[in-house]
């Protein structure tokens, strides 16, 4: 997966993809990560990459020429590598915006099976001219429903998210199957939250770690674990319990459990 960022702040991606995961899976050449200063696609003396609203109001919007120039610039570089590849992997263009779609679990593991290239558009001021939603991208991405000052740190949480997702990129000691909010109709979670998890030591502070995750009996440790998944879910997202993969006997369990804490 290749991943081109373009922002007015190149800077603020020095550090970010320099650690764990995201540095191995950059060694590894399972990722790439390009950055691209919007203002190196002017060409006035300024680079001027901003200008007035329309119809007045606060604040700067930014422009489209720059954004369609370097999109196009950074999508022709590459190509003929592209071209060749034997799958037929697209490249998404991704608008980081408070108005777009909720990214989610989903959503990443989407990006990192269809795409093989992704450029990242990080807004600034008050967006980006509506023009390059409407005619240049293929998704627009919001990560929650708040406003940020800017779509770069938008851009390095999918960037995160989905180079995790890639094949390799965890190392073999974890597997992305456990964690909560795995694809709900597969893999162990089945679409809970992951079970609570404990290490030593096995009393800290007085609190103790449950006693039989340090039994060892892999039988009771896979049931606690299933059962612990379910409350957590029910107490802190029941809403992903409609569409979890239950079987009938842990849905009658989970009702008890919703009674007796009536
Ligand atoms: N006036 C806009 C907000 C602009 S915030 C509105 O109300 O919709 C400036 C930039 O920050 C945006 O262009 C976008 O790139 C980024 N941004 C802010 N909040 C975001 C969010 N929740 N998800 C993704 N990008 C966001």
């Amino acid at each position: 997966m290749r991943f081109d960022l373009l922002t007015i702040f190149p800077e603020f991606f020095a550090g970010p993809f320099d650690f764990g995961i995201i540095k191995r899976a950059r060694q590894q050449g399972i990722v790439e990560i390009v950055i691209h200063d919007l203002r190196s696609f002017t060409f006035d003396k300024h680079h001027v990459v901003d200008d007035r609203p329309f119809g007045g109001g606060d604040g700067m919007v930014l422009k489209p020429e720059p954004i369609f120039r370097a999109v196009e610039s950074i999508l022709a570089v590459g190509l003929a590598v592209e071209q060749t590849r034997a799958e037929e992997k697209r490249a998404g263009v991704i608008l980081l915006s408070p108005q777009g779609r909720m990214f989610n679990q989903a959503e990443a593991r989407r990006f990192a099976d269809e795409y093989s290239r992704m450029i990242l558009i990080c807004g600034r001021y008050e967006g980006v001219d509506e023009r390059v939603a409407e005619h240049l991208i293929t998704d627009e991405i919001s990560i929650g429903d708040y406003v940020l000052t800017g779509g770069e740190i938008p851009a390095m949480v999918v960037v995160d998210a989905v180079t995790r997702l890639l094949p390799n990129a965890l190392g073999s000691e974890t597997s992305a199957v456990y964690d909560s909010f795995y694809a709900p109709s597969s893999g162990p979670s089945s679409g809970l939250l992951d079970y609570p998890h404990y290490t030593r030591p096995a009393e800290f502070r007085g609190w103790r770690a449950p006693d039989v995750l340090i039994s060892g009996h892999h039988g009771e440790v896979a049931k606690w674990r299933r059962r612990a998944a379910l409350l957590k879910t029910l107490k802190v997202r029941p809403d992903l319990l409609e569409k979890a993969t239950l079987t009938d006997d842990e849905r009658r369990w989970l009702d008890e459990a919703v009674r007796e804490s009536c």
